[in-house]
């Protein structure tokens, strides 16, 4: 039988999730995956926008940086009402999962390495931990996981100038585990309050840095507590140790960007998006100015998904929605143009750590987020771009992310089931001007 629906994403990362989850009111909606997003790389913190693109900050107020940016950035594209309804839409799916809701203030919160990030949210089990907060900090390593250095990361901290006395140990995890167990085998026995040793794993973890906490009201861990029961697994620690317990964000595979990647795929179940993942999309087919179908590669034939709306949320470099070969860049399914230097010499400077053109490559967009060509016109009507296909911006440089995943992903998907329900011709979806 046909594959039909009002709306395809294709991708499903925050962008993609996003974007079914804004037209989901008024349309079905299809989210197609190839593989698993970056979620499960990144830290789970959702940034906003923690620098200017020329590297001024960290910024306090992301919504009101937003009016500096250059024209071409994605926020300058959808305009900041979108930036606003992209975070309302993550933080009514996440619930109390996630903090930071309360003000357009970013938030401080120390990563592994030491150094301090400002972002817009962050699980709740990181909230103990904020470097705005005066109380001294014990962090805690395990010698099993060497990408937190605790002793490190609290002298970085301090040296930081962070307003409170930082102290990192490292300890071995109680009870006897493989060497190379990954972080899910740590969070799965605190789940479950294993036995370790002949004591409950809670316990057991307590008893261990209880003998080298001194006056600080808040220990932190590496982010491998609970991966079903975080909240229980902290309070059953908070009450062995009498302090406060937080989570420090840690590299992939992260389980906070774990937990936030199941919470979001629960709440496209709940929203009735189908949800299909294994095979990529390889290609479309058009019709003057429209999208009618995206092939997906089933293995031994491509199947074509008819859709009335599209979105492109295959995310940049990292997630291969945008590729490049010794011939250029270019964005893997609908063939949309991404704006390049000629010269491939000009995609690199000198520096890493200098300004590099191929951190921005993406796909060019205007204010409705349609793909445009190369002479600057719409490429189809009913095809919108989301995330880090997106060019003009460079997420790692800025931290913003998760945010521009948020706002075009909302942005994009409610437009495109605008479009379905025919509530507006064209589907307008800048919300303001700036
Ligand atoms: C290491 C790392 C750390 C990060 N840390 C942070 C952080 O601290 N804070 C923050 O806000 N953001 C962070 N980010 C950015 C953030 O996680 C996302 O990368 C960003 O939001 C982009 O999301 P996306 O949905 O556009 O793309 P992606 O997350 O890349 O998802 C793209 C999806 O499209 C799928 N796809 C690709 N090609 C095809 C195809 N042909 N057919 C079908 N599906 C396809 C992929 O399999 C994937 O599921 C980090 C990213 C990385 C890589």
């Amino acid at each position: 039988m046909a594959i039909s629906d009002d709306v395809l994403v294709v991708g499903g990362g925050v962008a993609g999730v996003a974007a079914a989850l804004a037209a989901s009111d008024r349309a079905d909606v299809r989210l197609i995956s190839h593989k698993q997003s970056t979620l499960r790389s990144a830290s789970g913190l959702v940034d906003a926008l923690g620098y200017a693109p020329d590297g001024d900050g960290p910024i306090v107020d992301p919504f009101d940086a937003i009016d500096d940016l250059p024209e071409g950035h994605p926020y300058e594209r959808v305009g900041k009402t979108a930036v606003r309804e992209g975070f309302s839409l993550f933080d009514d799916t996440v619930g109390d999962m996630y903090r930071g809701s309360h003000t357009d203030t970013n938030a401080l919160v120390p990563t592994h390495g030491g150094t301090v990030k400002p972002t817009a949210r962050y699980p709740a089990s990181a909230a103990a931990g904020l470097a705005s907060d005066g109380r001294d900090a014990l962090l805690v390593g395990f010698e099993a996981l060497t990408d937190f250095d605790a002793p490190m990361a609290a002298s970085h901290l301090d040296a930081a100038g962070v307003p409170f006395d930082a102290r990192g140990v490292t300890v071995r995890f109680p009870g006897e585990f493989r060497a190379d167990a990954k972080v899910t085998r740590y969070a799965h026995a605190l789940d479950r309050d294993e036995n370790l040793d002949g004591t409950p794993a809670r316990t057991a973890l307590a008893e261990t840095v209880k003998r080298y906490l001194g006056d600080e009201e808040r220990v932190g861990f590496p982010a491998v507590l609970g991966d079903d029961d975080p909240a229980g697994v902290r309070a059953d620690l908070e009450a062995e140790l009498g302090a406060d317990v937080f989570e420090v964000p840690m590299g992939p595979p992260s389980l906070p960007g774990l937990r936030l990647e199941d919470r979001l795929y629960k709440a496209l179940e709940e929203a009735g998006v189908r949800v299909e993942s294994g095979n990529p999309a390889v290609g479309a087919e058009t019709d003057g100015d429209r999208v009618e179908a995206v092939y997906v590669d089933r293995g031994r034939r491509k199947v074509p998904y008819h859709a009335d709306q599209f979105v492109l949320a295959t995310g940049g470099l990292v997630g291969k929605g945008i590729d490049s070969d010794r011939d250029g860049v270019r964005e893997a399914v609908f063939d949309c143009y991404v704006p390049q230097p000629a010269d491939r010499y000009d995609w690199f400077e000198d520096d890493a750590f200098d300004d590099h053109a191929f951190a921005r490559f993406g796909v060019d967009v205007d204010r409705d987020l349609h793909p445009l060509t190369a002479d600057g016109s719409i490429d189809y009507d009913n095809l919108r771009g989301a995330g880090s296909a997106l060019g003009g911006y460079d997420f790692a440089a800025e931290k913003s992310g998760g945010g521009v995943s948020l706002a075009t992903g909302y942005a994009a998907g409610d437009a495109a089931g605008a479009a379905v329900a025919g509530a507006t011709d064209g589907a307008t979806i800048h919300g303001d001007t700036q």
